[in-house]
């Protein structure tokens, strides 16, 4: 379809649009004209709506041809919606159950239907309440080591792998966004940088002058930039996990293409890493953060194991791709090295995931998009102090990466900066 189908469907023409999809239209219920249309929309690019009739509701996301945050003034690419689609419809295949499913898609008007997730509430405004969540573990490990193993060379036969890399490589724009607002701009100066000033306007400039950091982060952008390894999501923090007590969603996966693994996984652990360090501006009683930080990092450790431990038992068991030939790997000898292989492999993966970790961190913190966990703390005195906690062992985990051999290391580090 063309470009020129495009036009933004606002309440009236959404629910012209919808009035013309007989699934969808059978699926809500009743009169078109008594069906219940509300924006809710937080994100930061898209307009999400949710339509509730008779029998049943949806959510309706639909791309804006520009950044929903910055305006007009910052154009977008309307394609993402279709590699977000592309994307959820890979997820929901490789994981079932952890993504909202797919109703229907119009390329041209950058447009998904899909399920609508409820009771779910987006898990970082939870973690800020200081909610624990007993299936988060299991599902996002799940989430993460079968999206990224089955789309990996350790799965897929070559030519398969390479057309995967092309069906993603034209969502370059968002992977710009990466590449400017998390590799480069907090190093810099950058008008669309901010931080809580003036707590951190020392911190700020030694960023910008810290040469061992502006390496750090180089080789962490070049591998952004450079390692097809997998289908990451993109854009996997807390703001893209919706839950439940018993039910975990991914939404939002307009960032992905093919990428390093460790980009997903360090972003999971940022996330927690952050509320972990937010929890001592908020009020809570004393029993109640302990508690609360107590499962953040237990969190943190049990989310990079399980999700170690599953991915290796899918190399184990389904290593169907050209990577590692077993012809290379025969008798007794070769199976031993094959295993002690997987193991440095998994090794270099995690000394990726706590770089990316911090990377993703101190963009929080000094960038264009900050997040609730520390916005929400009111003291901008107290925000500071967590903030800068959370800055200085990103620094540690982006400089010295290889030196945290074990997710235990990561957050033993994180307990000593209380
Ligand atoms: P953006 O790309 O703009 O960040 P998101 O996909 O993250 O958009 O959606 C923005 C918000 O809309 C989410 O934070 C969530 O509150 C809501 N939302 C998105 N998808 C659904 C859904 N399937 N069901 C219910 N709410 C949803
Ligand atoms: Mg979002
Ligand atoms: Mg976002
Ligand atoms: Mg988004």
């Amino acid at each position: 379809q063309e470009q020129g189908d495009y036009r933004i469907l606002h309440e009236g023409a959404l629910r012209d649009y919808l009035a013309g999809l007989p699934e969808i239209a059978a699926l809500l219920g009743g009169e078109p004209l008594s069906w219940a249309i509300t924006e809710v929309g937080d994100g930061n690019l898209n307009l999400v709506f949710i339509v509730r009739g008779g029998r049943g509701g949806i959510a309706v996301k639909q791309a804006l041809p520009y950044v929903r945050l910055v305006g007009e003034s910052w154009p977008l690419p309307l394609s993402r919606a279709h590699y977000e689609y592309l994307a959820l419809s890979k997820q929901a295949q490789l994981a079932p159950g952890l993504v909202p499913a797919l109703l229907h898609h119009n390329e041209a008007l950058a447009l998904t239907v899909m399920e609508v997730l409820e009771p779910h509430i987006i898990m970082r405004k939870r973690l800020v309440a200081a909610t624990q969540y007993p299936r988060f573990v299991d599902d996002i490990s799940t989430f993460m080591a079968r999206t990224l193993f089955f789309t990996s060379d350790l799965a897929l036969p070559a030519a398969e792998k390479k057309q995967g890399i092309a069906a993603f490589a034209g969502n370059h724009a968002l992977c710009k966004i990466t590449e400017d607002l998390i590799f480069t701009d907090p190093y810099r100066i950058a008008e669309q940088n901010r931080w809580t000033a003036p707590y951190l306007d020392g911190l700020a400039a030694s960023l910008r002058d810290d040469m061992d950091l502006h390496v750090a982060i180089s080789r962490l952008k070049l591998k952004f930039m450079a390692s097809p390894e997998a289908l990451i999501h993109g854009d996997l923090h807390t703001g893209s996990i919706m839950v439940t007590e018993s039910e975990t969603r991914v939404i939002d996966p307009e960032f992905a293409f093919y990428g390093p693994m460790g980009f997903d996984v360090g972003a999971v652990l940022a996330n927690l890493l952050m509320s972990y360090f937010a929890s001592a501006g908020h009020e809570r009683s004393p029993a109640e953060r302990a508690a609360f930080e107590g499962w953040v990092l237990e969190t943190i450790e049990q989310v990079w194991n399980e999700f170690a431990r599953k991915f290796l038992d899918l190399w184990r068991s389904e290593a169907s791709g050209d990577a590692y030939p077993v012809s290379l790997f025969a008798g007794e000898r070769g199976v031993a090295r094959l295993e002690a292989e997987r193991q440095a492999y998994m090794q270099r993966l995690f000394t990726d995931t706590v770089g990316f970790a911090a990377a993703k961190t101190i963009r929080r913190i000094f960038g264009l998009a900050h997040n609730i966990d520390f916005e929400l703390i009111e003291d901008p005195k107290k925000r500071a102090i967590s903030e800068a906690r959370a800055v200085r062992l990103a620094r540690a985990m982006m400089v010295e990466a290889a030196a945290f051999r074990t997710i235990a290391d990561v957050t033993g580090a994180a307990r000593k900066l209380r």
